[in-house]
């Protein structure tokens, strides 16, 4: 085992100060990715700064009808919470879809949404990764990449984000918080994480030492109905092949305002614009649902084993605003 040393951090400057003072190292939440992750000798931090007693435990109504959600919220409580049941429940879904009950209980907001992909030369240091190594090679694509990006990918890296509940934050429109040793800011879930590009190896936009404090959203559209749906390999616990994150607002049988978001797609949560352009001021049809979803999916390069993600893609996305249609 390689030895590293442990913080428990008093307050959130006293985190980001030892973040700041100590390259490599990292933040630990719930530790349900990040410690298996050191079994495998992927993560192999100089020093764990565990953020578990700071009071980023809340989930909060904001004054102009929003929420902010503690960094530190446990999965389970977010999905019970009933302000997010009832105004937010794309999110509650997205976060039920994931993992288990146990994990669930112990995995934090912060933590699910920094979650490293599960492409599997990235989990396993005898082969080549780019994310993991750069310079090394990207053995996915030409090995196995059933489970890989199809959209936004480069030839450095196919890999997804796996953390399902980024994808109804997604479409939510949510905002990260962030303390830095440079100080706070906020940036959109949308811009959080990054395509691959010649850089695979940084997952997000997060400056070294920034630690997540919250996730806000925004006040719900009271006449609008959210989804999120996920097809997967087995009935739980396992990840997405593809998601779909969805708002929608129809009246008099035409779309006032949609939201879309794709998951298993890409390397971050997939806002689809072009398939939001479709929708608003069309008709609630099933016609519209379709070219809406080719419109996105129009960007789609495949690999020779992941082709069937993007029938699926906009076999769900037809269902799911078909559902959230039939609801007005
Ligand atoms: C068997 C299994 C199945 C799973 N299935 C799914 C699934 O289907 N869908 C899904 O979405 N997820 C799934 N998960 C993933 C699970 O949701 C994540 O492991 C969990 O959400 C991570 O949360 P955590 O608090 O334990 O993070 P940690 O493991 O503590 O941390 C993860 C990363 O985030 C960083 N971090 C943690 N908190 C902060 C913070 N506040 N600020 C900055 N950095 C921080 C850590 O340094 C680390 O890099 C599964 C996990 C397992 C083990
Ligand atoms: S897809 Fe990305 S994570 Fe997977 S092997 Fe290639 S570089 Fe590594």
């Amino acid at each position: 085992m390689k030895p590293f040393g442990y913080l428990r951090a008093g307050s959130v400057e006293e985190a980001v100060r030892a973040g700041a003072d100590h390259p490599g190292a990292r933040y630990l939440g719930g530790g349900t990715n990040l410690v298996d992750l050191m079994k495998l000798g992927v993560e192999q931090p100089p020093l764990l700064i565990d953020v578990g007693r700071l009071p980023l435990d809340r989930i909060e109504e904001r004054p102009d009808g929003g929420l902010r959600i503690g960094a530190l919220v446990r999965n389970s409580e977010l999905a019970a919470a009933a302000p997010v049941r009832d105004r937010y429940p794309a999110l509650s879904q997205a976060v039920l879809a994931g993992a288990s009950g146990q994990l669930r209980n112990t995995a934090t907001t912060g933590g699910n949404l920094l979650q490293r992909t599960r492409c599997t030369y990235f989990q396993d240091t005898s082969k080549p990764c780019n994310k993991r190594e750069p310079g090394t090679g990207c053995p996915a694509r030409e090995g196995a990449h059933r489970d890989l990006a199809v959209i936004g990918h480069s030839e450095h890296c196919v890999a997804t984000q796996p953390s399902d509940m980024a994808v109804a934050l997604a479409a939510l429109d949510a905002t990260v918080h962030l303390h830095g040793p440079e100080g706070e800011r906020e940036v959109p879930v949308t811009e959080f994480h990054r395509l691959p590009g010649d850089r695979p190896e940084r997952d997000t936009v997060l400056r070294p030492g920034e630690l997540i404090t919250a996730i806000e959203l925004p006040p719900a559209r009271a006449a609008a109905h959210s989804c999120f749906r996920k097809a997967r390999d087995r009935a739980s616990f396992a990840f997405a092949l593809v998601s779909v994150a969805a708002v929608l607002e129809v009246r008099d049988g035409a779309i006032q305002y949609a939201a879309l978001a794709f998951g298993g797609l890409a390397h971050r949560p997939w806002r689809a614009r072009a398939a939001e352009e479709v929708l608003v001021g069309a008709p609630a049809t099933q016609g519209t649902f379709g070219r809406a979803a080719d419109a996105e999916l129009t960007a789609a390069r495949p690999l020779p084993e992941n082709g069937f993600k993007v029938p699926l893609a906009r076999n769900l996305t037809v269902g799911v605003l078909a559902d959230l249609a039939a609801r007005d």
